[in-house]
């Protein structure tokens, strides 16, 4: 019933304390379990719901927790993060990559966000510096694969963040498109988290999709 209790290491946990979060929201309750197992999830979540907590603990207790990943030396420009958190709009990535920064103080994993609408150049020089966690819109992470400085090849953690909405604003030839570029062999080295407020038929498809034999949390 608190965070304390649920094992997602020590750096981590002195983090939460540190934004004062004692006790779990409903959706964090039963999401983080569930990703902490390893299983994929489709999360019903409105904005406030704590969701954003709900899929960065898992994926920076993940990472910290994780072999040391071999990046390849490709081009030396191109990085490659262990996890990319999708959302539809400059405003909430940027609220997401606050937050992320938050928990993933002192633990060593780097968090960069991506967004359109803004000058790519400020945000290549943040991705040279290294990253583990992008958070990224459909159309600005396009644009990065294309010129090819991301590389999406060692992502182990995948989260969609307000899904319907990034349909609905027509991302999802772009989303496509990216998560095409993850389905390397082996299969299942991916997690992926799905959340939206509702769940109509594009959002069904976009599930059986991507996610593999996932668990449906609805708060
Ligand atoms: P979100 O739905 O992720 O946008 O979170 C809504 C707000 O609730 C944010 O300001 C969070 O910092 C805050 N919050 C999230 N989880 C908790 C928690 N377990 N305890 C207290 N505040 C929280």
């Amino acid at each position: 019933n608190t965070f304390a209790e649920i094992d997602l290491g020590e750096a981590l946990n002195l983090n939460i304390r540190r934004c004062k979060y004692v006790k779990p929201t409903p959706v964090q309750r039963y999401a983080i379990p569930i990703s902490l197992a390893g299983r994929d999830l489709m999360a019903c979540a409105q904005t406030g719901s704590g969701k954003t907590a709900a899929f960065c603990f898992p994926i920076i207790s993940g990472i910290m927790r994780g072999p040391v990943p071999q990046k390849p030396l490709r081009g030396a420009r191109t990085v490659f993060p262990l996890a990319l958190i999708l959302s539809p709009t400059r405003e909430l990535s940027m609220q997401i990559h606050e937050e992320a920064r938050k928990f993933s103080y002192q633990t060593g994993v780097k968090v960069v966000v991506a967004y359109g609408g803004a000058p790519i150049n400020q945000q290549l020089r943040e991705l040279e510096r290294g990253v583990d966690i992008l958070v990224a819109t459909p159309g600005r992470l396009v644009d990065l694969l294309e010129r090819a400085r991301v590389s999406l090849q060692m992502i182990r953690y995948l989260a969609l963040d307000e899904a319907d909405r990034m349909l609905d604003m027509g991302f999802e030839p772009q989303i496509r498109k990216i998560v095409e570029q993850m389905d390397m062999p082996p299969p299942g080295a991916r997690q992926t988290m799905l959340f939206s407020a509702t769940f109509p038929r594009e959002i069904q498809r976009l599930a059986s999709d991507f996610l593999s034999n996932y668990i449906f949390l609805a708060v």
